[in-house]
């Protein structure tokens, strides 16, 4: 007779996947020949999801999560209040409650179903502020994450929700995966409403504006980011899934560069001479963050590899379009996508 697993094979669940990393990973995993299922509480915003199966759902109930992974072998956990840092400092009680019962209801319907491996998308926000003050920052590796201090709210809830995770897997043998995202951009992604991240937002205000004028900046410019393409993040996921590790591994790029840097580029690639206006009131997150990708390369023999300039080439255009649609975009219209191609 066939065990539970066998039976399940190849059947996959991806929760998020109305929003921006989940509907690349199923887009991804569809084109690996996977059945997969999608959950949201929304559809996804710019087209519509190759999913097998979408369900709406709110992950906050118990039996919805419990629907969802009815049925399924792999689960990958992407459902979470999110958003930029404007957005998770102003929402610490209902972001973290969202989060909470999200992940505790998905890892114990997760266990109730008999699902065989889950692996659930952390974050680079878990890391300790006090060793990211300085701009001359050391890659973080996954053993710095405690003794704790993470980012309020968001980070807090990942860094518990991650143990919950391990508890799970030392319980009741659910095969779990932790996986710690840093600022993942591209294509598909939120750029406006106060949800997108730093690419993103920057992709925007450079699209929106005109030659030789300004551009508000958060902060000094010189706080310091690693960012991982979209293309990358999935598949990195994918290989993480299917390797034996169960310890928080990091997943990002080590190319550092200040907001500043990446202002500069976003101009390059738009063909935009512009200059940046500063706004230190407004929330900027740690100084600095690096990702250390030691135990990536060692778990998976591989790391993320397109490079900012190549991944930017890709997502400026997107945006450049997106607003083009709403009369917002200001020329010159950017040539046809030029970076790697997002993996289908
Ligand atoms: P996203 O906001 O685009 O996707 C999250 C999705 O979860 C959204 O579509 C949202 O509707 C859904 N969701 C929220 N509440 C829900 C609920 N109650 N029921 C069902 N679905 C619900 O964010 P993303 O960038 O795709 O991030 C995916 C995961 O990766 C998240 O867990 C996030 O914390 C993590 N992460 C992302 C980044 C990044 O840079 N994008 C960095 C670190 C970690």
């Amino acid at each position: 007779m066939k065990s539970e697993a066998d039976r399940y094979h190849g059947r996959v669940l991806v929760t998020g996947a109305g929003g921006f990393i989940g509907h690349h990973l199923v887009k991804f995993l569809k084109s690996k020949g996977l059945w997969v299922r999608g959950v949201d509480i929304k559809k996804p915003e710019y087209e519509p999801s190759p999913a097998d199966e979408f369900l709406v759902q709110d992950l906050r109930v118990p039996e919805n999560c419990q629907q969802s992974v009815r049925g399924v072998r792999d689960v990958y956990q992407l459902a979470a209040d999110m958003g930029g840092i404007g957005y998770i400092t102003r929402n610490f009680a209902s972001l973290s409650r969202n989060n909470v019962l999200i992940n505790a209801n998905m890892l114990e319907a997760s266990h109730l179903e008999g699902v065989d491996r889950y692996l659930y998308s952390s974050s680079a926000c878990v890391y300790p502020s006090f060793l990211q003050h300085a701009e001359s920052v050391k890659g973080l590796r996954e053993q710095d994450a405690i003794p704790a201090d993470p980012e309020k709210g968001y980070g807090w809830e990942k860094l518990f929700a991650e143990q919950l995770t391990t508890y799970y897997g030392e319980d009741h043998g659910l095969g779990v995966h932790v996986v710690r995202l840093h600022n993942v951009y591209g294509p598909l992604g939120a750029y406006e409403g106060g949800r997108e991240k730093a690419p993103a937002a920057i992709c925007r205000k450079v699209a929106e504006a005109e030659e030789g004028s300004a551009i508000e900046v958060w902060g000094d410019g010189e706080q310091t980011r690693s960012f991982c393409y979209v293309g990358d993040c999935v598949d990195g996921l994918s290989r993480i899934m299917e390797s034996d590790d169960a310890k928080p591994i990091n997943l990002g790029t080590e190319e550092l560069v200040t907001i500043n840097e990446l202002v500069e580029l976003v101009c390059g690639i738009a063909g935009k001479h512009l200059r940046k206006q500063y706004d230190v009131s407004q929330p900027q997150g740690v100084r600095a963050r690096n990702s250390d990708n030691s135990r990536l390369r060692k778990v998976l023999n591989w790391e993320p590899k397109t490079r900012l300039e190549d991944g930017l080439k890709r997502t400026y255009p997107w945006i450049w379009s997106r607003l083009d649609k709403t009369g917002t975009a200001k020329p010159p219209r950017p040539k046809e996508a030029l970076g790697p191609p997002i993996p289908r």
